[in-house]
């Protein structure tokens, strides 16, 4: 790369923190960057991004790798969710085989209060094994995809919260759906919570402070609070905040731009 080109980055989204890392990468890089955000495409309508957006997956990691080669790729920032495993694992795989420097930018996990009541749960499976026996009234804040893992639940009622309405029923005996996106309010959760009778919290563990006021209205609510944990995340260099990525991206220009000379 000679220091004229713009660094191509790929921020692997979906996230608070994708979207604030290409607006970060702009406010410090300006020009001397062109920044592509990836999304899978499982929302309608995504927030508005800086850059360029692509959506749609890449037809795995040997899909991506071809991209990053076919595109010019310099750097590889994952900064999709804790718990979207798979292009976590393609991103490392693909990069490998294009030989593109990837970063991973991790959102830290939710730190437990003296006061919360948390179950660790394995899986959805185990979520759903632990519900049945601790509830009757659920808030269900884990998304679509692993709803089936409820299904042959019949003496729970399901307060499901979702992005946006389903096209089909959910697999679920007895539910409801409330549609909502973060950040959510500690008044509006705990105002749901309580207006719904609700008696056990069931989320991943996926940190972030967008959603964290439902652990703060269950533990004032004296709620017992299920809590997926995490899959094991990919080796790799990572950082925890965008600063730092923007910072890491810094260093890897500088790095280039020596090289080129
Ligand atoms: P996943 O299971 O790890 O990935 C499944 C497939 O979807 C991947 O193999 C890839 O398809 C495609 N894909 C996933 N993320 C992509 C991205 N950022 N750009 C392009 N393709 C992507 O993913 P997931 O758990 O369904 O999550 C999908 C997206 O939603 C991610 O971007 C994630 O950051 C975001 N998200 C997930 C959760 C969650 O709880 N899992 C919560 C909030 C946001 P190909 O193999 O064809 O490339």
């Amino acid at each position: 790369m000679a220091e004229a080109e713009p660094l191509h980055i790929l921020i692997l989204g979906g996230t608070g923190e994708g979207a604030a890392l290409a607006e970060a990468l702009f406010a410090r890089f300006g020009k001397r960057v062109r920044v592509t955000s990836a999304l899978a495409g499982r929302t309608g309508s995504p927030a508005p991004l800086a850059g360029e957006v692509r959506i749609g997956g890449f037809g795995g990691a040997e899909g991506l790798a071809d991209y990053l080669r076919e595109q010019a790729v310099d750097l590889v920032i994952d900064a999709t969710h804790p718990f979207a495993a798979q292009i976590s694992r393609n991103a490392r795989l693909g990069c490998e085989a294009a030989g593109v420097p990837r970063l991973i930018l991790e959102r830290p996990p939710w730190q437990p209060h003296p006061l919360d009541r948390w179950i660790e749960a394995l899986d959805a499976a185990d979520a759903a094994r632990l519900v049945g026996m601790i509830g009757r009234r659920a808030l269900l804040t884990i998304g679509q995809g692993d709803l089936a893992a409820f299904a042959g639940i019949g003496h729970v009622r399901f307060l499901v919260r979702l992005i946006r309405a389903p096209a089909e029923p959910l697999p679920l005996c007895h539910y409801e759906i409330v549609t909502g996106r973060g950040p959510f309010s500690l008044g509006a959760e705990h105002h749901l919570m309580a207006r719904n009778a609700i008696d056990v919290l069931v989320c991943k563990a996926s940190g972030g402070a967008a959603t964290e006021a439902k652990l703060v209205a269950a533990r004032e609510l004296s709620l017992k609070v299920i809590m997926i944990r995490r899959p094991p995340p990919e080796p790799g260099e990572t950082v925890r905040t965008v600063e730092a990525a923007v910072d890491w991206v810094e260093a890897r220009r500088s790095a280039m731009i020596g090289k080129a000379e």
